[in-house]
């Protein structure tokens, strides 16, 4: 940064210190602080830049990466955009290996920030030399200085979030938080920044957000990985049907599960609530706190730190689309009046 110019060099000076913002209305009910802390602030528009970040520039100390290599990644989601930018900015090839299922305005977004994208089939098993896991394995092995970022099973996805989220958080509550309140897809988050938390406060509670659907919390309780929770759901990037090695289960305290709808209607809320316009895992947080707020987990103590983890721009077609949101069904109970009302 130059300072007396006040001039950023580049976009990635701009990863990480997002503002923690305090919810007014949507917790106005509930006993305690609340306060998100909005990961769209990033100029990725998610958390993901923090380890797409963090873990490019280890494999640049390591002496992995040079100028003009290539990183790979299986992700047509906010860790592929956040690759695809720091790729940019360093002099890096991108490769993202994602699958059919994948929107093309998803795979567009991608495109325009200079990835290779590579369409894999999406109803093949993993095994499958075809699948997006074995295409982005088969490449990683066949570029000699490739990295394979492989979030899921990267100990430095945890590390980004302890090296920075949880600091920030700690500092911006001056050491007061009493709860953390974060989803869990890859883990990294969530334990990254509880490991930084209960270093300097044990007696922080971490609480993770998961699906219906996912395996997650059922593991937590159990250290048993139960294929009967698996079914399939609408929310993205939360859950998951395998344990990933991103997901330090010791630091966590416990789990919530959501369902789709609530969480949608929560996106929704904390839109039309607090003015902030950002993605469906953060309705999935809200839902959460509503649902431990009706437990009576919170006191007038309490001062609850909520993770917002992306934009509300990537929701478009979904969440954000009346349509899309009639066609789950997510309406019913909406009167005929209402319903009509939002039909366009
Ligand atoms: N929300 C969204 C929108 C995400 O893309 C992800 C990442 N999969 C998460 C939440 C969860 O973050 P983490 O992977 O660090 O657990």
């Amino acid at each position: 940064m130059d300072e007396k110019l006040q001039v950023f060099d580049n976009v990635l000076q701009l990863v990480g210190n997002t503002p923690l913002i305090k919810l007014n209305k949507i917790t106005k009910d509930f006993d305690g602080d609340f306060y998100a802390k909005v990961e769209a602030f990033n100029p990725g528009h998610s958390s993901k830049d923090r380890i797409a970040l963090h873990i490019i520039e280890e494999a640049e100390r390591a002496g992995v990466l040079k100028p003009g290599d290539t990183i790979i990644e299986t992700t047509s989601g906010n860790t592929g955009f956040s690759i695809a930018m720091v790729s940019i900015i360093k002099g890096y090839e991108c490769i993202l290996a994602v699958s059919s299922k994948s929107s093309p305005d998803k795979i567009d977004a991608l495109k325009a920030m200079g990835a290779k994208v590579y369409v894999c089939p999406a109803h093949v098993s993993a095994d499958d030399p075809r699948s997006y896991y074995s295409v982005a394995k088969r490449l990683h092995e066949e570029m000699k200085g490739s990295v394979y970022i492989n979030q899921y099973f990267n100990s430095s996805n945890i590390d980004a979030h302890f090296a920075t989220t949880g600091p920030e958080i700690w500092n911006q509550t001056k050491g007061e938080i009493t709860h953390l309140i974060a989803c869990s897809g890859t883990g990294g988050t969530i334990s990254g920044t509880a490991r930084y938390l209960k270093s300097q406060n044990k007696d922080i509670q971490i609480i993770g957000i998961d699906a219906y659907g996912s395996v997650i919390q059922k593991y937590h309780e159990t250290r048993e990985f139960d294929a009967s929770e698996i079914y399939p759901y609408r929310i993205e990037g939360l859950g998951k049907n395998l344990i990933p090695s991103a997901t330090d289960f010791d630091y966590i305290d416990r789990f919530v599960k959501v369902t789709d709808e609530e969480s949608a209607h929560s996106a929704r809320e904390i839109a039309t609530t607090e003015g902030l316009f950002v993605g469906y895992t953060s309705g999935a947080a809200v839902q959460g706190v509503k649902q431990l707020a009706a437990e009576g987990v919170f006191n007038k103590d309490s001062k609850v730190v909520v993770i917002f983890p992306d934009h509300g721009s990537r929701y478009m077609s979904k969440v954000f689309s009346d349509k899309w949101m009639s066609e789950q069904g997510f309406f019913d109970s909406q009167t005929k009046e209402e319903a009509q009302a939002i039909e366009y």
